[in-house]
């Protein structure tokens, strides 16, 4: 048995039909970082709240180290959580706001001291202990919250969108560190998310919800290479997946915009298909006789520039290299990477290609 179990996890509220959790199937090693990415509405409060006990669950099993806590009390349960809201006690200091609970829970004073200095160091936090809250910037209060999570030494982070409340540059730092301590202390988190940049940079393994059901579980390069449905593929990567309207000949050809773009092994009934591709797997090329468009957006990126080009029926995003000069209007010849292309059959379960 895993670490974690989490069997067949499933909530159902009173007042509605619809399961706002169904059926989540997840076990967990110690010390992994999983992230839990979905858009709003498909489930991730729903599944914290029955890992922290705030909800009953309607059907399944929680079991965390040995012992099952479906059905304990949120206080027996030892999972530290953070919020997005921080949480902070307004009117402690920072030191007060650290060590609050380990005096609650009457811990030794050296021992008090040495977590506090310690989760202080690792959260760089040491110039700002008599500080408070209301003088703290979001970054440095979402730390005191992680250094008051950590002193806990509990058996399980949850992290509730820590990094939403943040602006780009204090997610990145404030994310790298969380990682960084996640690192140090091998401590199991379930990091939850709208935003899969986040779950993709920072996790162990991903686990994409959509509707309350889990759509994928795999390592970023996994979900991000071979989504298995039409939603990871789309939901997962920006800017987001080309998908084309494409045709399965009988042979197994598969034709988009009436062009022949690879074969796949499919003996299905469905011959119209979705044809995926990412913006990095198309190139510019100086052939003539390659796919021909006309570049109508161009979006300057800085590293790189995306063109939205028009292809007969058509609009594909290319990702292309920030030197080329590429006007709007322009001509350009392109080329799709075999490989690369997902193909989603009317159902949007990605088909193998061979
Ligand atoms: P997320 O956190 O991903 O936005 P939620 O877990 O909040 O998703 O919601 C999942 C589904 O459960 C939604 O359809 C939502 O309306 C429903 N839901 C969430 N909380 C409650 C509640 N307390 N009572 C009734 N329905 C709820």
């Amino acid at each position: 048995m895993a670490y974690i179990e989490l069997q067949a996890l499933s909530k159902q509220y009173t007042d509605k039909k619809q399961w706002a959790l169904k059926e989540f199937q997840l076990s967990i090693e110690k010390g992994e970082f999983i992230a839990i990415v979905g858009p709003s509405g498909s489930g991730k409060s729903t599944l914290l709240n029955l890992l922290t006990g705030f909800e009953k669950v309607t059907a399944g099993q929680f079991i965390l180290d040995d012992e099952e806590l479906t059905e304990a009390s949120p206080k027996n349960r030892n999972i530290a959580m953070v919020f997005q809201e921080y949480a902070l006690f307004p009117h402690m200091t920072v030191e007060e706001n650290i060590t609050f609970g380990m005096k609650v829970r009457k811990e030794e004073k050296q021992i008090i001291e040495n977590k506090l200095h310690w989760a202080s160091e690792q959260l760089e936090l040491d110039g700002l202990l008599q500080e408070r809250p209301k003088n703290l910037s979001g970054g440095q209060r979402q730390r005191v919250a992680l250094a008051r999570a950590i002193v806990r030494e509990p058996k399980l982070f949850l992290l509730d969108e820590p990094l939403s409340n943040l602006d780009a540059k204090l997610r990145e730092q404030t994310g790298a560190l969380i990682r960084r301590v996640h690192d140090e202390l091998k401590a199991t988190t379930i990091f939850v998310t709208h935003a899969q940049d986040e779950a993709m940079t920072l996790a162990d393994r991903v686990v994409v919800l959509k509707d309350g059901q889990i759509q994928q579980i795999g390592t970023p390069r996994d979900i991000y290479e071979s989504p298995v449905n039409l939603f990871t593929a789309s939901f997962i990567g920006r800017p987001e997946i080309n998908q084309l309207s494409g045709e399965v000949l009988a042979d197994g050809s598969i034709i988009v915009a009436s062009e022949k773009l690879g074969l796949i092994d499919y003996s299905g009934n469905d011959k119209q298909v979705i044809v995926a591709i990412r913006s990095e797997d198309i190139q510019l090329s100086d052939n003539k006789n390659d796919q021909k468009g006309t570049v109508h957006e161009v979006r300057y990126m800085g590293s790189d520039q995306l063109l939205s080009v028009k292809w007969r029926e058509e609009t594909l995003t290319i990702r292309a290299a920030a030197h080329a000069e590429i006007v709007v209007g322009q001509e350009v010849n392109f080329v799709m990477n075999q490989n690369k292309l997902l193909i989603f059959n009317n159902k949007e379960q990605q088909l193998r290609i061979e």
